[in-house]
């Protein structure tokens, strides 16, 4: 057995929403047992902002990308999911050479991979404990768990269900809010989640989740008491976000200078009075809704800082701005006639991308309209900062009914997202007496709760000693 500390090697598939919370894992980590840690990025992931990002880590932490492979056979439209397994069961040699070094060099505990990473399982040689690491949430893992039964029992597709998808511990589930992947069995997405589902629970020795007991209690006391013995213990772990270096005021993960403009803005704003909008990593409107929410936000009578990006319709594939968050236009020139200059007293706008986790540490900020990806989501509640739910993919139709329905930490817009609708859910969430003030409440209590579980003796502190226990013990 090799001496020196612990060493855990970390698959990140493409998205910063997936990097991110690894990151913090591997921190996490260091800063408990001394352990350190290699990212395993992808090729195809290689952004300006991924590449500050991974330069800005901590020497217990580095970083290797793997060598491009060829995808070019996929065709164009390919859902995200298909091209991140595919890419990853492409890559199996190379990522084999690097755990074989790793090996070699460090003590090796464990191989943590995140979802659309675990066909990376497969590698060659791989001898430390084969961990799944969950950026989503809890309710997500459940229905990842049950998905193969589901798969075989729910007739057609998910969408047209009559009756919402019930889990065990978990708010009931419309069909069409289920994860977008499994929305098409026809389209290759479906069955690489159901493979994925399946190699989840045969393949993981422990599943770390970034989710915590009290935003989703019931499910967390289900996943406790799993359905079958033999499925893969389940640790929240969470909850992980980005921590600034600094303390907030250093770099950030796009390696903006230390102080942002839109924080100058922000130190000019009364405490709790601007609503963030931002729609994650990749997400985008098309046209017609961004021209909506423009005047939504204009007649919310709110104050706002928006980071907008060129609409999704003039902008190619999703795809494309999940892998590189820059918008390719200016997305500027999209906006409503007038609409900058008619609000340039109370709304600011950011292209492209903001030093998110600054803003929503802001004491000016006061609301959130997010797509509810689970980083963005956290990152609110770890600030305590009440949401409007708007969703776009992936998971973050199940991540607003969890969070308006079970949680109560969300305001979830109606279907038809027009302007009306967007400015009484805006103003509601930022002053509104009745559901907003529930909300504020909420997820004050929720911050409260989140920071308990961080702390020494804390439920994600416990959780986390225990997987690193059971990784040692493993490797002795
Ligand atoms: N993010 C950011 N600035 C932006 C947009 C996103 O710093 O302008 C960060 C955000 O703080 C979060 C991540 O990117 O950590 C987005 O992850 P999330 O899971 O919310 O959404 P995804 O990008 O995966 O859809």
């Amino acid at each position: 057995m090799k001496a020196g500390p612990p060493h855990v090697a970390m698959l990140a598939t493409p998205g910063m929403g997936h990097l991110i919370p690894l990151a913090e894992l591997a921190k996490r980590l260091a800063a408990r047992r001394g352990a350190t840690a290699t990212l395993i990025t992808f090729a195809s992931a290689a952004s300006a902002t991924q590449r500050a990002f991974l330069a800005s880590l901590p020497p217990s932490v580095a970083a290797r990308a793997l060598p491009p492979v060829d995808l070019s056979d996929l065709p164009r439209d390919a859902a995200i999911e298909t091209l991140m397994t595919a890419e990853c069961a492409r890559s199996l040699p190379a990522i084999a050479a690097v755990l074989a070094e790793l090996g070699e060099t460090a003590r090796l505990v464990a191989f943590v991979v995140d979802q659309f990473g675990m066909e990376a399982f497969n590698a060659a040689g791989v001898r430390a404990a084969r961990c799944l690491f969950m950026p989503m949430n809890l309710h997500a893992l459940s229905l990842v768990l049950h998905l193969p039964e589901l798969a075989a029992s729910v007739p057609g597709e998910f969408r047209d269900l009559a009756e919402p998808v019930r889990l065990p511990g978990c708010v009931p589930i419309p069909g069409p809010d289920i994860i977008s992947p499994l929305q098409d069995r026809s389209n290759p997405s479906y069955a690489v989640m159901v493979n994925l589902a399946v190699r989840c629970r045969e393949a993981a020795a422990a599943i770390l989740v970034n989710s915590f007991d009290a935003v989703e209690p019931e499910a967390a006391e289900a996943l406790r008491h799993p359905a079958e013995p033999g499925w893969p213990p389940v640790y929240p772990v969470g909850p992980l976000i980005l921590q600034s270096e600094s303390g907030g005021t250093g770099a950030d993960v796009d390696g903006t200078p230390p102080r942002a403009a839109c924080l100058e803005w922000l130190d000019r704003q009364p405490a709790r009075s601007v609503v963030y909008v931002s729609f994650g990593s990749g997400g985008a409107l098309p046209k017609e809704q961004m021209h909506e929410l423009a005047l939504g936000l204009e007649r919310s009578g709110q104050r706002f800082l928006w980071v907008v990006r060129s609409p999704s319709d003039d902008e190619g594939t999703l795809n494309g701005n999940y892998y590189d968050a820059e918008s390719k236009k200016d997305p500027f020139a999209y906006l409503p006639e007038g609409f900058v200059g008619r609000t340039k007293e109370v709304g600011l706008l950011v292209p492209s991308w903001a030093p998110q986790t600054q803003v929503l540490a802001h004491g000016a900020t006061g609301g959130f309209l997010t797509h509810c990806g689970w980083n963005s989501t956290l990152e609110s509640l770890v600030h305590g900062v009440p949401m409007v739910a708007w969703p776009l993919f992936a998971e973050q139709r199940l991540n607003a009914v969890m969070l308006s329905e079970g949680a109560g930490a969300a305001i979830r817009l109606p279907e038809t997202k027009d302007k009306e609708s967007i400015a009484a859910v805006v103003r509601e969430l930022v002053e509104g007496e009745g559901k907003g003030a529930m909300v504020r409440a909420k997820v004050a209590q929720l911050q409260k709760a989140a920071a308990e579980g961080l702390r020494e003796g804390g439920a994600a502190t416990t959780a986390l000693d225990e997987v690193m226990d059971k990784w040692e013990a493993e490797a002795n």
